[in-house]
């Protein structure tokens, strides 16, 4: 068991620097701003914890991917306005885990926010470099990681500083991402539904196997299920398809199971950008110079009476280019089914950022049971049962054993 915020005391708190690691890579519009603040959000429940005890918070959060050094369109200035305007106090954005930063944090009004600049502007940061840990834990004097979509990263924002610091906890974010994937992990009600897609297969196998064993069905489109296809024999065109893990696909077909459904029609279009002509063929019937870029209607319906009839889901991937509107309609459709199930009492858990994408253009985010915010760490954590962010934290026993030493 790992310490959580909500059970840190008054003295913990009161006084006390928070350095709070979050995940508030968002996506950014043209013009600059925050285009969608729902990360930023998300970690409002275990800030306003913070600030209601008495704790001064220290946030960090990486952006994009800079590479290791400065990179003013990744900056979290954007965010640092989204921040003030939403909880109405102070935002100050520091430069970096300096001696200055340091002071700042020290000395600053009680009720302010400190926001550290994009922490992947930190050449170590990635390699989690202890010089750099040490460097974000003089930033606090206790941690807490509320950055669930990160927490399968063992960097030196999510492990190295963790490590660092005592108390140690898991936000209220995280805590609550964890109890929804803890209840597909345990004991989830039957029959249980995992809908995978999206666009690679190759790190989802593990996964894929382990839900072979537990799940009553499980549905696969999506590119994915193109290699999957091209496994059993099909011809796919041009289809996406991982040539590298055909092996280990084949592989998977021969312990699977009828449990296991793959598309029998798919949508297909000479290219992702020619929706206009784009159109339904049966598996076997892929023309040499087309791809597939959604599952057919057949498919759908088939799919989407599985998951509406379900009693726990488990979503990860969209069923193909959703980002195309010729090409969204078998994600649109899960989506639908997805809300189907949750209004008839389903447990329903959609994980992956373009799916929760999906689900909330689709207008049934708010009706499912739990939409995750990460896609890499839920999928890792349902594989895993753990993952290195949170094995950094502090046990909730850990003075006692060494006491008991
Ligand atoms: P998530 O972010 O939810 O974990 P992924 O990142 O694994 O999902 O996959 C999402 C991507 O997969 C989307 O960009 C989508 O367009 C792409 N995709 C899904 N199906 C297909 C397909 N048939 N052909 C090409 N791309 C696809
Ligand atoms: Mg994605």
């Amino acid at each position: 068991m790992k310490r959580r915020l909500r059970d840190l005391t008054v003295d913990e708190l009161r006084g006390r620097r928070a350095l709070v690691r979050v995940d508030y890579n968002v996506p950014m519009g043209d013009d600059g701003e925050v285009a969608d603040p729902t990360r930023i959000r998300a970690s409002f429940p275990s800030l306003r914890h913070l600030l209601e005890g008495g704790a001064r918070p220290v946030l960090m959060s990486h952006l994009g991917r800079p590479g290791g050094r400065p990179r003013p369109d990744l900056s979290l200035a954007p965010v640092a306005r989204v921040l003030e305007r939403s909880l109405e106090c102070p935002v100050r954005l520091l430069g970096g885990p300096d001696e200055q930063a340091e002071r700042a944090t020290r000395e600053g009004e009680p009720g302010t926010l400190f926001l550290l600049e994009n922490v992947r502007f930190l050449e170590g940061e990635t390699s989690n470099d202890p010089e750099v840990a040490r460097a974000l834990a003089r930033l606090g004097d206790f941690y807490v990681n509320d950055a669930f979509g990160a927490c399968h990263r063992s960097h030196a924002s999510t492990v190295g500083a963790a490590r660092l610091l005592r108390p140690a906890a898991m936000g209220l974010l995280v805590e609550a991402e964890l109890e929804a994937l803890d209840a597909l992990r345990s004991d989830p009600e039957h029959p249980f539904v995992v809908a995978f897609g999206g666009a690679k297969i190759s790190d989802k196998f593990g996964l894929l196997e382990r839900m072979l064993a537990r799940a009553d069905r499980v549905l696969v489109g999506g590119a994915m299920a193109n290699t999957l296809l091209r496994a059993a024999g099909r011809s796919l065109g041009r289809s996406l398809v991982e040539e590298e893990v055909l092996d280990a696909a084949a592989r998977l077909l021969e312990r699977a199971d009828e449990r296991l459904l793959l598309p029998e029609d798919l949508v297909v279009a000479p290219d992702p950008e020619s929706g206009g002509e784009a159109r339904a063929v049966e598996v076997d019937e892929v023309p040499a110079d087309a791809m597939a870029l959604d599952i057919g209607p057949r498919t759908r319906d088939r799919f989407a009476e599985v998951v509406a009839s379900c009693r726990t889901l488990f979503w990860n991937g969209p069923m193909g280019y959703f980002e195309q509107e010729a090409f969204a309609g078998g994600t649109r459709t899960l989506a639908r089914a997805s809300a189907r199930a949750a209004a008839g009492g389903a447990f329903t858990v959609v994980g992956g950022g373009d799916s929760a994408r999906a689900v909330r253009e689709a207008g049934v985010a708010d009706r499912l049971s739990h939409v995750s915010t990460g896609g890499g760490a839920a999928l890792t954590y349902l594989e895993a049962g753990t993952l290195p962010a949170l094995d950094a934290l502090e046990d909730v026993d850990e003075d006692d054993e060494e006491g008991a030493t």
